[in-house]
């Protein structure tokens, strides 16, 4: 689908999205507070002519179409970029460092937001190559609290017009710079949260058999918590969990009331999700209750795991062929980390990605939340055309 004289326009815009990575890069927001960033959105796709651009979704989200031009059967893709940063003070000591101290794209988002531009332009002048419309969405606070997806599918941005796929990218610190990552099945997994409060009797720690030791109680549920993947996930599944943090007691000589603990679980199966809290909840619960003492659980979901649908995936890699070339393509990895782009595809078909941005030899090596991370910026031209692609692609397939 896509011609030589797309990709040469693509690279002659690149100096214009960098630059605009740039600008987004000096001037960060965090979740929610991407006002700036909103408004830098609106005027560049203004200047473009996109149509119906709606503004203060989710705050500060952004949506707007363009309309191909080409006959032919109209479906409606989605493409999404996040706009937020991260609470993070820069070390990086570049010329288009953070202006906004204490925040800092240390994710990528920036790249993201830039790329999406990027794409926006090259469609806007090659509308006569396709049919249908193309939803460009840029989204609030990717990296914090509930996300910014699911107030923006709450708001209706899969419907007028109906969404049929949905597709996004992400810039990797850990792939080669230009690499198109394409995983067919979970890209990457659900992260919940969890504190455990166990509660005993207290005594002088010189009369334990006067009290219900708390730490006794939670020794026993961490063991027994290690059961929950060793002994009850498939060893061919994935599954996590981790208890994080143990706070008790204050002094040498006093066996303390209560003991909290608290961790992280993470799945690609929904199911392994319920049965890890389950497991969760009733290990807590029965151990405490078997040593004289009582746990409550707070067991709190964050996104779910982000699955990609296994013919976009496919997709996805054929057009990300014809656009960057086959030896730059590869089957991505699933990894552990947590997206809110999942929200988008629990409820359409459609891809996550990810575009190599690691450069050894520039040292940009730095992993991603690392107050040195960067982008190496030659990996968005990749982007962009593996982006463009699946664009031209799914609407005229
Ligand atoms: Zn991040
Ligand atoms: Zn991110």
């Amino acid at each position: 689908m896509i011609t030589d004289t797309i990709k040469n326009e693509i690279d002659e815009i690149l100096p214009g999205v960098v630059a605009d990575r740039r600008h987004l890069h000096e001037h960060p927001e965090l979740g929610f507070e991407e006002n700036e960033t909103s408004k830098f959105v609106i005027e560049r796709l203004q200047a473009l002519g996109v149509d119906d651009i709606r503004t203060g979704l989710a705050v500060t989200g952004v949506t707007a179409l363009v309309h191909g031009t080409k006959p032919g059967e109209g479906k409606c893709v989605l493409l999404r970029a996040d706009m937020d940063a991260l609470p993070i003070v820069e070390e990086n000591a570049v010329d288009y460092v953070s202006q906004n101290k204490g925040v800092m794209h240390a994710c990528g988002h920036d790249a993201h937001t830039a790329m999406l531009l990027g794409v926006a332009r090259v469609l806007m002048d090659n509308r006569d190559t396709f049919s249908g419309t193309v939803k460009l969405l840029f989204q609030p606070s990717e990296e914090q609290g509930t996300g910014g997806a699911l107030p923006m599918i709450e708001q209706g941005v899969l419907e007028d017009p109906h969404v049929d796929a949905v597709f996004g990218q992400h810039v990797s610190s850990g792939d080669p710079t230009g690499e198109i990552h394409v995983a067919p099945g979970p890209n990457g997994a659900a992260a919940d949260s969890w504190k455990i409060t166990i509660n005993g009797k207290g005594g002088h720690g010189a009369a334990p058999h006067q009290t219900v030791d708390p730490i006794i109680i939670a020794t026993n549920i961490i063991n027994a918590l290690q059961t929950i993947v060793s002994r009850g996930v498939d060893p061919m599944a994935q599954t996590v969990v981790s208890v994080c943090n143990i706070h008790s007691g204050f002094a040498d000589n006093v066996i303390p009331d209560t003991c909290e603990l608290g961790g992280t679980v993470r799945t690609f199966d929904p199911k392994l999700r319920d049965f890890a809290q389950d497991r969760l909840t009733t290990i807590a619960e029965t151990v405490a209750k078997s040593f004289g003492g009582s746990a409550t659980v707070n067991y709190h979901r964050g996104y779910p795991a982000t699955i990609n649908d296994a013919e976009m995936s496919e997709l996805v890699r054929l057009a990300a062929i014809e656009a960057v070339g086959e030896d730059m393509v590869k089957v991505g990895e699933p990894g552990m980390g947590a997206e809110d782009f999942s929200y988008f595809l629990e409820n359409r078909p459609g891809c996550f990605w990810n575009v190599g941005t690691r450069n050894e030899e520039r040292g940009i090596v730095w992993p991603h939340h690392h107050p040195r991370f960067d982008v190496d910026e030659d990996g968005m031209s990749h982007g962009i055309k593996t982006m463009v692609n699946v664009a031209l692609t799914y609407l005229n397939s």
